[in-house]
């Protein structure tokens, strides 16, 4: 005989398990993947696989160098989030 609380701690297993799976999956996307993307020329995160020496596959996944930055935008200071590459070259354009 199943009990109500029996019930209750299997659903909160479950609800656990799947939401494991999701983020070591990376199905579920947090916000943040927001901030990791260049705001000027749209770098973003890289997916593909980790192949070990016996060819096994593994999911993994390669960030931009992205900072958060305040720059000139039509004689405006604006909050960006820039890759390393822009921020580089707004510097140069600036002197
Ligand atoms: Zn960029």
């Amino acid at each position: 005989m199943l009990t109500k609380d029996a019930i209750l701690a299997y659903v909160v297993a479950l609800c656990y398990y799947v939401l494991v799976d999701f983020a070591r999956f990376r199905i579920w996307k947090p916000k943040e993947t927001t901030k990791l993307k260049c705001d000027i020329c749209g770098k973003s995160p890289v997916y593909g696989s980790n192949v070990s020496h016996s060819k096994r596959h593994t999911n993994r996944s390669w960030l931009g160098n992205i900072h958060p930055a305040t720059i000139m935008v039509d004689g405006k200071m604006k909050q960006l989030n820039l890759c390393t590459r822009c921020l580089r070259n707004q510097n140069k354009a600036a002197v």
